[in-house]
């Protein structure tokens, strides 16, 4: 299968208001382009230093979703065009995008990554610190960012039940937030979770955007 037969098959498997992120670490600029041909805008990446080799050689139109583990002392570098950053984690991520997002006169969407996954592998905060940063978050004025959700990345197995469960978690937590810290607000309205072996459980527990690399590419190989 194609890149294009891939990504039409994903397509009609998921709802229209879903949105497909393309997962393209370690994929070339042919390949994104492949995709891109295709018609998807969608990207996700997640190296800082990766996106700023690939940025300035894909189409200026493609959306790049930052979605890998975030360092504070890059982000000054994808702040100039990233669409959206879902690996948010800490009061000094969102301080740190404020800022940078500020000098380039703009506001970026975020989201703020839980830890939903029963490994210590994966990265996010625990639902403790979700509302503290969420406090501190509503105690200041970030004129130059904005909270649009969740993101959370399941275990990995084939227990299909217990992913399940972990999204379910993540969209309880999502409707608490958006309720008690948002007022309800229409603009608190992602939640990002499922990728390649777990996406139509996601989208059966409320996903607004599921993001896929395997599924659509093919098998990464990193050889660094
Ligand atoms: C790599 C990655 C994906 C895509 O994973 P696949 O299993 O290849 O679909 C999705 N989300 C995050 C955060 C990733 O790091």
């Amino acid at each position: 299968m194609t890149i294009k037969e891939n990504l039409q098959k994903i397509k009609q498997e998921i709802p229209a208001n879903v949105t497909l992120v393309a997962v393209s670490k370690s994929k070339t600029i042919d390949e994104i382009m492949e995709a891109y041909d295709a018609g998807q805008r969608d990207f996700g990446e997640n190296y800082v230093q990766e996106l700023r080799n690939k940025q300035p050689l894909a189409p200026k139109d493609i959306k790049w979703h930052f979605i890998g583990t975030l360092q504070t002392k890059q982000i000054k570098y994808i702040a100039p065009f990233v669409y959206m950053i879902h690996s948010v984690t800490s009061i000094k991520h969102i301080e740190e995008i404020d800022k940078r997002a500020k000098q380039n006169n703009r506001i970026i969407p975020i989201l703020i990554e839980l830890h939903i996954a029963n490994e210590i592998t994966k990265s996010g905060v625990d639902d403790s610190e979700l509302f503290e940063l969420l406090e501190y978050y509503n105690n200041n004025n970030f004129a130059n960012i904005e909270i649009q959700g969740l993101m959370g990345m399941a275990t990995f197995t084939n227990e299909t039940e217990q992913i399940r469960q972990e999204f379910k978690h993540l969209k309880k937590i999502f409707d608490i937030v958006k309720e008690k810290y948002f007022n309800n607000n229409v603009n608190f309205k992602h939640l990002s979770m499922g990728m390649s072996n777990d996406y139509m459980i996601a989208i059966e527990e409320g996903s607004t955007i599921v993001r896929i690399g395997t599924l659509i590419f093919g098998e990464r190989k990193y050889n660094k």
